[in-house]
């Protein structure tokens, strides 16, 4: 497995007491290295996005009005969403970060690539930032391999505590794309409903919600959509906020539900003979995260 990742991540700065902060990142920093020195993961550096792919995507005036910010202090986009003058790098490294992992992986360099970027992404809209995110990094990543590589069928894995409005809006019911999330429901963005549509299958999971919820969620719901769409690539939106010592849900996964949940997308991605790459979007208690995406990575 390659961790992808840029000391550019940290510039983005989101103001005092922020939960998105960029000691998340150094704590992502430490275990990567430390991984990488038991020969888990191999350390690779995250190449600058090009400007022009992320407006396929996104409005160019919003892309402007993030990319061309230079400070000083933040702008408010959203009420917990701000720009700062390292905003623009670190977004630009995120984004980076997810298309080379998609390059590696579908050049078969590797067999799954960890994105350890901030700003995170699934709450991005097409011309809106929210949530904490500026730039929707995983649909860029499935843009791209379908468009470079010509992969047809792609499966977005989203167990953030979140509903990945962002990302199940700029898919917009496209055929090629499987969505399958769990997010606490009703609960912020106050957005999401069940759904077990072919394209889109969501498990919204009660406040309190833990293990059992989870899995049977996974096993009952996104395992048997998974083999009947029969994706050619894999892409996971990895929050780590539904962890029970998270202050940001009202979730109550346990470490070893990651531990699980890494084993069982490796598993599937196994079965179906597909490569995976994995990107992270939330996560709060620092050594929660640091331990669920640990034990995440050590599932591939
Ligand atoms: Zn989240």
């Amino acid at each position: 497995m390659v961790f992808i990742t840029h000391d550019d991540c940290l510039k983005h700065k989101t103001g005092f007491r922020h939960p998105e902060s960029a000691a998340r990142l150094k704590k992502l920093l430490e275990l990567g290295g430390r991984l990488e020195r038991e020969g888990v993961v191999s350390l690779v550096e995250a190449p600058l996005a090009d400007r022009g792919f992320i407006e396929e995507l996104h409005d160019p005036g919003y892309v402007s009005e993030v990319l061309d910010f230079h400070g000083p202090g933040l702008k408010r986009l959203d009420s917990d969403t701000a720009l700062s003058a390292g905003t623009p790098a670190a977004a630009l490294r995120a984004v980076g970060a997810v298309v080379l992992g998609v390059d590696m992986v579908l050049d078969g360099d590797t067999d799954s690539a960890f994105c350890a970027v901030r700003p995170p992404g699934h709450h991005a809209s097409r011309s809106k930032a929210k949530g904490f995110c500026f730039f929707n990094n995983v649909v860029l990543a499935a843009k791209h391999a379908a468009r470079e590589y010509g992969v047809e069928r792609i499966a977005i894995l989203d167990f953030d505590a979140h509903h990945a409005n962002g990302t199940e809006a700029l898919l917009d019911g496209d055929a090629s794309t499987l969505l399958c999330q769990t997010f606490q429901h009703p609960f912020y963005p106050f957005t999401g409903e069940a759904s077990s549509k072919p394209t889109l299958v969501n498990v919204p999971l009660d406040a309190g919600a833990g293990s059992r919820e989870f899995r049977e969620a996974v096993e009952g719901r996104w395992l048997p959509a998974l083999r009947s769409f029969k994706p050619e690539f894999i892409l996971v939106s990895a929050g780590f906020d539904a962890h029970r010592d998270d202050p940001l849900s009202g979730l109550t996964f346990e470490d070893a539900d990651y531990a699980w949940i890494g084993e069982t997308i490796a598993a599937a991605a196994a079965e179906l003979d597909v490569k995976t790459v994995s990107i992270l979007e939330g996560g709060y208690n620092l050594d929660a995260l640091a331990r669920s995406a640990e034990l995440y990575l050590r599932g591939f």
